[in-house]
């Protein structure tokens, strides 16, 4: 049941996410060729919040992506430190102290 949910939750905020850039694509492809009133126009600074919420996601996408790679490295590194310490003890390979 828990799953279902979290799974239902990762669907909204996925169609969200889609939602905003086509809209932001749409506003900014519609609203290319306006009035402009100069410097403090209402329709540019809306354009210029599109262009840069469709660049914000590229560090959406790259960070999950940088996140996988350093746990796979992390668990890859804990691997190695572990089957090299386990193989070679006195104790693991039965050596008899005779002093
Ligand atoms: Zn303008």
């Amino acid at each position: 049941m828990k799953n279902s949910i979290t799974k239902i939750m990762a669907l909204m905020l996925a169609l969200v996410v889609f939602a905003g850039v086509f809209v932001s694509v749409d506003y900014v492809g519609g609203h290319m060729h306006h009035e402009c009133t100069g410097d403090h126009c209402e329709i540019c600074i809306h354009i210029r919040e599109a262009i840069n919420y469709i660049s914000n996601l590229k560090s959406l996408i790259v960070l999950p992506f940088v996140a996988a790679v350093v746990c796979l490295m992390t668990q890859a590194f804990k691997k190695a430190e572990t089957v090299s310490l386990v193989k070679h003890t006195l104790i693991s390979l039965k050596v008899e102290l005779l002093n």
